[in-house]
Parts: C-alpha cells; sequence; structure tokens
C-alpha cells in the first residue's frame, strides 16, 4: 500500500476500529494506528453493550472488532502519532517514530485517559470490582450494595446522587479542600447520603470490600464498592495543535456529520463532548466514517 490514503484513523479503542470496519467495506484504502491501551481494556465485563446479554469483557469486545476490520483488509498498527499537519492542499502528514503517513481525511479516535485516584493497587482493585469508575455502566450491578463515592469536586456529588438510584447505603468520601455548594451539600443529605472528609491515605483495599477511615467520629467505614470520581483528561494533543474547537475540559466539538472545525478532520468516541460510552463511540465512528466516505472523490467499480 502506498504512503497516501484515504483516511487515517488515529486510535484502535471501539470508535476506532469501529470506523476501520466501515471504511474497509466502503473499500477506501485506510491506516489505522494504536497507542495500545483502550479505555475498554479496563472493562471486566461489561452488561450494558447493546446484543451481549451475558455480558462481554472489554479486551474481547475489541478482539472481535479488530477481526473484522481484518476480515476487509484493515489492520490496527502498533504506533504513536507524535503530530499532525495539515498540508496546504487540505490533506494530512501524521509523523510516527521514524515514519510518515499522508491522508486525505483523518478520524481522530484517541479517547480519554483516566484520572488516577489517590488509592492503593488500583489496577488490582479495578480488575476485582472493587474500584469502579463509571456509574453509568455498572451502576445496577451495585445495587443494595455499600457504595462510597470516591472524589474531590461536585462532579463526585452528581454521581452519588445518580447512584442512589441503586441503593441507599451510600457514603461521599471527599479528599482535599473540597467545600460543596450549601444546596448540593442538603441535597445529599436529604437523598440520605453521608457526606465524609477523609485523607486519601485512609483508603484500605480489603479481600471482599473497601475501608476508609473518617477521622470525625473516630470509625472505619466499610464498603463493598467505590466508584471514584476524578474525572478524566481528552487526548486531543493532535486536534488542538491544528486548532479545532473544544470546549474548557479538552472535549471536541464536532458537526452532525462528526467533521471538527478543521475540514476533513473529524472525530469519534471519548474525546468528543457527550457519554463515555462504547455505543456512542460506535455511532459516531459510523457516521464519521460515512461522511469521509461522501466527502471523498468516488472510486467506481471497474
Ligand atoms: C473501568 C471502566 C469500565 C467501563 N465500562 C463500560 C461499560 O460497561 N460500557 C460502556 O459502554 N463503556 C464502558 N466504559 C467506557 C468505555 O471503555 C469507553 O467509552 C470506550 O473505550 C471509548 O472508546 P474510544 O475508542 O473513544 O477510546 P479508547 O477505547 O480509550 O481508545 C483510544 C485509543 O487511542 C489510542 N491513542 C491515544 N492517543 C494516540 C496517538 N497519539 N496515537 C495513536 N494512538 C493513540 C490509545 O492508546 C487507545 O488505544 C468503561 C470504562 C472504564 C475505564
Amino acid at each position: 500500500m502506498s504512503n497516501y490514503v484515504d483516511c487515517l484513523i488515529i486510535g484502535g479503542g471501539p470508535a476506532g476500529l469501529t470506523a476501520a470496519v466501515y471504511l474497509a467495506r466502503f473499500r477506501r484504502r485506510v491506516v489505522l494506528i494504536d497507542g495500545g491501551w483502550s479505555r475498554a481494556e479496563w472493562i471486566t465485563l461489561s452488561h450494558n453493550l447493546s446484543g451481549f446479554p451475558q455480558g462481554i469483557a472489554g479486551h474481547e469486545y475489541r478482539e472481535h472488532l479488530g477481526e473484522q476490520a481484518r476480515l476487509y483488509g484493515c489492520t490496527a498498527e502498533k504506533g504513536y502519532v507524535h503530530t499532525l499537519i495539515r498540508t496546504d492542499e487540505g490533506g494530512f502528514v501524521a509523523e510516527m517514530d521514524g515514519r510518515t503517513i499522508s491522508a486525505q481525511t483523518v478520524i481522530l479516535a484517541t479517547g480519554v485517559v483516566e484520572n488516577k485516584p489517590p488509592v492503593p493497587h488500583l489496577a488490582d482493585a479495578v480488575k476485582r470490582g472493587l474500584i469502579r469508575t463509571c456509574p453509568i455502566c455498572d451502576g445496577y450491578e451495585s445495587r443494595d450494595k455499600r457504595i462510597a463515592v470516591l472524589g474531590n469536586g461536585p462532579h463526585a456529588a452528581a454521581e452519588a446522587m445518580f447512584l442512589r438510584t441503586y441503593s441507599s447505603k451510600l457514603a461521599l468520601l471527599l479528599v482535599g479542600d473540597v467545600v460543596l455548594p450549601t444546596s448540593t451539600f442538603d441535597r445529599l443529605v436529604q437523598a440520605g447520603i453521608k457526606v465524609m472528609a477523609i485523607g486519601a491515605e485512609t483508603i484500605e483495599m480489603r479481600e471482599h470490600g473497601v475501608a476508609a477511615f473518617y477521622a470525625a467520629d473516630g470509625q472505619t467505614h466499610n464498603f463493598d464498592v467505590v466508584y471514584t470520581a476524578f474525572g478524566t483528561t481528552s487526548q486531543t494533543k493532535l486536534a488542538r495543535s491544528l486548532g479545532a474547537r473544544m470546549d474548557e475540559a479538552g472535549r471536541l466539538f464536532v458537526s452532525e456529520h462528526q467533521e471538527t472545525s478543521v475540514p476533513g478532520f473529524y472525530a469519534a468516541g471519548d474525546l468528543v463532548r457527550g457519554l463515555n460510552q462504547i455505543s456512542v463511540a460506535n455511532g459516531e465512528a459510523a457516521i464519521a466514517a460515512t461522511a469521509v466516505h461522501n466527502a471523498l472523490p468516488m472510486d467506481p467499480a471497474s
């Protein structure tokens, strides 16, 4: 394949791989470059992905998508795109380690990265389901459990309120100097949510749960699961370098066809403003890939 492609997809999570499947089936010359750590790899077993009533592990789901893309001739290549520039002709040149790729269009699907919560043995605790990050994904599986939300701002309070649908045994553990607005605090108390300011170092992983020491009452409180709410960091370095429009949190604004404010530069998945969910990533990727195909010159079958 020549080094000039119809579309370069950057990122090989659900969004990038879905875009690859679509574009490969549109018979476009497409290359997908992936840095290697999709957020989906953290998912032990997802129960809210349509079509998988028994649930599916994140890595398994990605493997299925990768296999589907390969079937139509697009193999995800391991690598990291360091820079992306727009040419005078309206195309793009991406630079990886010792290699460049020229593309007519780009779909950015680089996702977001979880801001790490200050808890011990994090990776192991996430795998064991003790530490969770996404109430929309698995709040249902936490119903009637003793739940804590650990965070450092109003976002954590909102997550605690969201989880009230699933359990009455809820606490909000705040670390750092956080002062909640009185109205927020009152709503939490009315909902029966205990608010505790704790030191992050007091969190302890146990065999079947998580413990936190609350100095104000001198007690150790035990929870079955802890949701962490420290936010995410969008992987938008490349988009920023092209001057694409984004909000204060670094989430990209896109058109109804998933095109950013830079012509020919599309985006899909978690790094776009909206809900961080696989179904959303897939849907946005389908829209972006179809828009890319329709925007490129036709290549009729002979
Ligand atoms: C613990 C956990 C549980 C979750 N559970 C669920 C669930 O049950 N249901 C659900 O719908 N969602 C769930 N999610 C959210 C889901 O994982 C994300 O919404 C989804 O992975 C987003 O897909 P994406 O393709 O946008 O980004 P990602 O999957 O994060 O993929 C982005 C990819 O881009 C690559 N990349 C970044 N920068 C570059 C670069 N410069 N060059 C090359 N590659 C690059 C990264 O290496 C990564 O592989 C969960 C998330 C977590 C953390």
